[in-house]
């Protein structure tokens, strides 16, 4: 990585936009898929299902129908499916691209196009939540989009605790290329010990998934891991709420 883009990224990282301590009551967990690969619902729906697991899918409306790098990725059909099971829709632009170099304009373009695509196939259903493509972004950008969601997902991998800023929610890779058990396992202790909300995020479930995929044994292994640690995961808009508001009376009841 140049010198350019980690400055870049340690000035975004620093720049506060939407900034809350947590209120959540007790550690927490969130399973996002970005892009959307089918086989994030085929193949690990029946996952999540074993474990009562619901998801936040980050769709972008461009890789609808497409086969692209050996992905094959999600259709119209599938698209309905997760919704219809519960799991969240989130916005991870239209066409993918680097926010960092696109300005606010066709940002804020992109993410009405995406919402758009959504809503022809979903019906007028609420988007909150956003997952930075590549996980790239500047203080402009996230200013943009971490002002027009209640969170905005990253790729910085740590432990959301105390302050947390939503506009810029780390997230651990589960990632086929470089498999990291031991820091799964010590992140998912240091979530626990300090309440905090730890959120992850992979791509393709298979077999022989992409390098930035994930086998479904593996998967199957966190979700695991996270509920012997009796933590709870739920979309991000759920621990969102949770975040901001507190576990309520009524929910608490
Ligand atoms: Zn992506």
């Amino acid at each position: 990585m140049g010198i350019y883009r980690k400055v870049n990224n340690v000035l975004t990282r620093r720049l506060p936009v939407n900034t809350v301590r947590s209120r959540a009551p007790r550690a927490i967990a969130s399973l996002t898929y970005d892009d959307f690969p089918k086989s994030a619902w085929t193949v690990a729906g029946p996952i999540m299902d074993r474990f009562g697991v619901k998801a936040t899918y980050y769709v972008a409306g461009r890789f609808c129908g497409l086969t692209e790098d050996n992905i094959e990725y999600f259709d119209i059909a599938d698209l309905r499916a997760v919704a219809a099971a519960g799991h969240e829709i989130g916005c991870h632009s239209f066409s993918h691209g680097f926010a960092s170099k696109t300005d606010n304009g066709t940002l804020l373009h992109e993410i009405e196009r995406n919402a758009a695509f959504l809503r022809e196939h979903l019906g007028d259903i609420a988007i909150d939540s956003y997952a930075y493509p590549y996980g790239d972004v500047s203080p402009r950008a996230k200013t943009l989009l971490g002002g027009a969601f209640q969170s905005a997902r990253g790729i910085y991998r740590k432990v959301n605790a105390g302050m947390i800023d939503l506009a810029m929610v780390h997230s651990i890779v589960l990632e086929h290329r470089r498999w990291r058990p031991d820091e799964i396992e010590a992140s998912l202790a240091h979530a626990k010990a300090v309440g905090g909300w730890i959120t992850f995020f992979t791509h393709d479930v298979g077999d022989a998934p992409e390098d930035f995929g994930v086998t479904p044994e593996r998967l199957a292994w966190v979700l695991e891991r996270i509920a012997h640690h009796g933590i709870e995961t739920m979309p991000m808009r759920d621990a969102v709420d949770l975040i901001v508001n507190g576990e309520t009376q009524a929910e608490a009841a």
